[in-house]
């Protein structure tokens, strides 16, 4: 009888098909380990085989193979997901897509990239700029994160202060594998797509993405400084929320978060002390910014012409959305963080803050700190459900899982509501679309091959497991 791996190199070579030790270690890992409780559950789960098809036939003859056998697979793009959501809880087959990675085609006309699900948002947007276009919005990762892996685990990012987060038409249309034994492919748009945004592939294989681009605009980089992080959430908040002002990104970090960002720390653009504002703004606007921000107490300490734009050593967006936590546990490993959606309006974030300064400060919490970090976005924009959103990204050094639980129960006591990033649970996430989901992975994925265990916390104890 022929082995996995022996079946997995007959039918992908020997670059689709690995199984050293080093290579089932690294594909069945994501960046859980931000997360203490989730190293905790998620150390050690390995897959039995990693495959890279290079093509949609070696991926149909893949999930044909895995159906004949009920073999689990979890799709995975770059492995930069914080949720553990690419770790194949029940062994089985790690998918990766970095050899499905091409840009198939361009529409300079439409604004609209067609894309395998392996290809990097860095390449995207590097070849897209020089024609007219650019994301709506893209992860801090974006240099390494894949299309369908941002589509299937992200949110939003850069941008999203312009342009929305996933939900707000990134998408235009993906192609979907079916994971049963004739693996046939579906094209899908509209609310359709719902079923495939932030689903932890569990709904389907993605494996073409039409992907929606907005006009490239020429972005400066300006990083301000404030005496405190209320001054500066309240320069923020007004050039968010002002038309007149084109921006990419809106990024809010209270001391001692910026003494955490080496590099700019040694290009002198933090102050000792102050408060953070990492900006993008439209080319000729930083000297505006600067004049407003004055009116806070805010001063310029960095900034960078559009013609540096991504081609500098950094970008502020390297220290910005979950970059800044993996700044902060690079300075001291104690440091993990929430997912926070404070109140929309500034008096009651700022009220929410600072009963949660107390509470860390105090001793129901165990002796923890914490430390506000903000990032200002937009959902539904130009909608009549637009909403603001102030998104907190807070750093909290807490001793144990119990302490971060702690942490969850009082801001959902203030009425903040928390996207708890220690759980691999889909159905724990307020983000996710529920329903559609759900409908999607019962028509795509019948079998329950795919990832399983990640959907849901419920349906997940009734099941026996591998
Ligand atoms: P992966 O981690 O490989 O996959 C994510 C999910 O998508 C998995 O569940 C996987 O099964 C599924 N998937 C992958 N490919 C497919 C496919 N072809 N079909 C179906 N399902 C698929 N996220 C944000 O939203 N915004 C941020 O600004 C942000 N900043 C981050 C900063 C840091 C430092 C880190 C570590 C993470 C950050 N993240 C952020 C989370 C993550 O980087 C992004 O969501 C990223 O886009 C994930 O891309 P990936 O290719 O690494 O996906």
């Amino acid at each position: 009888m022929t082995t996995l791996q022996d079946d997995l190199l007959g039918m992908l070579g020997a670059r689709g098909a690995l199984s050293d030790p080093r290579s089932l270690s690294t594909f069945s890992k994501d960046a859980f380990y931000y997360s203490p409780v989730l190293r905790e559950l998620l150390d050690g789960k390995l897959a039995d085989a990693v495959a890279a098809p290079q093509s949609v036939t070696e991926l149909q003859e893949l999930v044909r193979y895995a159906c004949a056998r009920s073999i689990p697979l979890t799709m995975r793009g770059s492995g930069t997901g914080n949720y553990g959501q690419c770790v194949p809880l029940r062994g089985g087959i790690v998918v990766s897509t970095h050899r499905l990675n091409r840009i198939l085609a361009l529409d300079e006309a439409a604004g609209v990239v067609r894309v395998e699900p392996g290809a990097r948002l860095g390449q995207i947007e590097r070849q897209a700029r020089p024609l007219g276009w650019e994301l709506r919005c893209y992860p801090s990762t974006w240099a390494t994160a894949a299309v369908g892996g941002f589509v299937g685990g992200g949110f939003g990012g850069v941008g999203s202060i312009r342009n929305g987060v996933l939900w707000d038409g990134f998408l235009k249309s993906v192609t979907v594998m079916e994971v049963t034994p004739e693996a046939a492919l579906h094209t899908l748009s509209g609310t359709e797509l719902l079923g495939f945004i932030h689903a932890y592939g569990t709904s389907g294989i993605m494996v073409e993405l039409e992907v929606n681009m907005v006009p490239a605009v020429p972005w400066e980089e300006a990083a301000l400084s404030f005496p405190s992080l209320e001054q500066a959430l309240r320069f923020g908040a007004e050039l968010a929320l002002d038309p007149l002002e084109d921006k990419r990104m809106v990024s809010l970090h209270e001391w001692p978060i910026p003494s955490f960002f080496g590099p700019l720390v040694a290009a002198g653009g933090v102050a000792e002390g102050r408060a953070l504002a990492l900006l993008e703004l439209r080319e000729g606007r930083a000297g505006a910014a600067v004049s407003r921000a004055a009116n806070f107490g805010g001063e310029l300490t960095y900034s960078a012409p559009a013609s540096a734009y991504h081609a500098g050593k950094f970008c502020l967006s390297d220290f910005t959305w979950n970059h800044t936590t993996l700044w902060a546990m690079r300075s001291d490993p104690g440091w993990t963080y929430l997912q926070s959606n404070l109140s929309s309006d500034i008096g009651e974030a700022l009220g929410q803050m600072e009963a949660l300064r107390t509470f860390h400060g105090g001793q129901e919490s165990g002796g923890s700190k914490v430390a506000f970090h903000l990032e200002i976005g937009r959902q539904a924009p130009d909608t009549p459900q637009e909403r603001v959103f102030i998104s907190a990204l807070d750093l909290i050094y807490v001793p144990d899982a119990p302490g971060i639980a702690a942490a969850i129960a009082e801001r959902e006591r203030l009425g903040v509501s928390v996207a708890n990033p220690h759980t691999y649970y889909l159905d724990a996430d307020p983000r996710w679309s529920g329903q559609p989901v759900m409908d999607a992975s019962a028509r795509y994925n019948p079998l329950g091959l795919l990832n399983p265990g990640k959907l849901s916390a419920e349906a997940d104890a009734g099941s026996t497991g591998r």
